[in-house]
């Protein structure tokens, strides 16, 4: 349980962060979290861009670039499993709990490795709810400050989900830490890409995959009615890959099983791991 903190490497008990650091404060800060295959970190240049993305809109000067990041990472990972790395990186300790972002403060940054357990309801499909979209303007932004998603999230739980799928103004913007796909009339489809939701990396593989395998497929709109038709649902995140949603809000989605579509691109998807890993 080897981790990294502020450029060392220690046992994860011994990684300690002063109470002043902005991440505890304020969840100021950002993260990643990367899945590895066999040793192998999956679409990781994407994941750095998505990164920096991040770390430009809270305004948190810290560059490092691909090799730098993968230096970091390569002595926390074992080649015999799956596994995922989770990076945060906060604005660092200031001297004062103050509001206006610190001068001259290092940030934190820290890397932890952990075994990908395959997600059960992968196999058999889950339960869902729609519940209103509480986040902020910014959901592009792979921010630490996760209390919105947290308090969905639990929602969802005590209703007997594994996920909340999200509504904004009528339409699905994505799960509470998730990407959002549906299958209706017999064409994929998946919200585009906005300030409303995250660019899931699983995401665009998927849409690679679809386009690259003539799976009719389309980046559109979903209106929370629609998808109450889907013949299909399914959430996606780089730690459960693709998650079929066999019941919404108490009613079956089609047969109330896993459908043909979600078999061939989680096929595909597992072929793509392999070719890489
Ligand atoms: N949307 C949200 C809100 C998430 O938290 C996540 C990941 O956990 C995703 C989407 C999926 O992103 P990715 O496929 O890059 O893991």
């Amino acid at each position: 349980d080897t981790v990294y903190l502020n450029g060392e490497y220690m046992p994860l008990a011994d990684a300690k962060i002063p109470v002043l650091d902005r991440g505890f404060l304020f969840g100021d800060g950002v993260y990643e979290v990367i899945p590895a295959y066999a040793g192998r970190l999956f679409r990781f240049e994407d994941h750095i861009v998505r990164l920096n993305n991040s770390l430009r809109e809270i305004r948190l000067d810290l560059h490092k670039t691909v090799a730098e990041w993968q230096a970091i990472f390569q002595p926390l990972l074992d080649s015999g499993k799956d596994e995922y790395i989770y990076l945060q990186i906060t604005r660092g300790c200031a001297p004062k709990r103050d509001h206006g972002f610190p001068e001259h403060v290092v940030p934190t940054v820290f890397a932890m490795c952990s075994e990908i357990k395959p997600f059960p309801g992968r196999v058999t499909g889950v339960k869902a709810v729609t519940l209103d979209d509480t986040r902020w303007q910014k959901c592009h932004v792979k921010a630490t400050a996760l209390l919105a998603h947290l308090l969905l999230r639990q929602e969802a739980l005590d209703q007997d989900c594994a996920e909340a799928i999200l509504v904004r103004n009528g339409y699905v913007t994505e799960g509470a830490a998730s990407n959002l796909f549906a299958v209706i009339d017999d064409e994929l489809i998946t919200p585009p890409n906005s300030n409303e939701i995250l660019p899931g990396i699983t995401r665009d593989v998927i849409l690679e995959l679809a386009a690259a395998n003539g799976i009719a497929c389309k980046e559109d709109v979903i209106a929370v009615e629609a998808l109450k038709n889907a013949s299909e649902i399914w959430v996606t995140s780089s730690t459960r890959e693709i998650v079929p949603v066999i019941e919404l809000d108490g009613q079956l989605v089609g047969p109330g099983k896993p459908g043909p579509v979600f078999q061939k691109t989680d096929q595909l998807l597992q072929a793509y791991k392999q070719s890489l890993a």
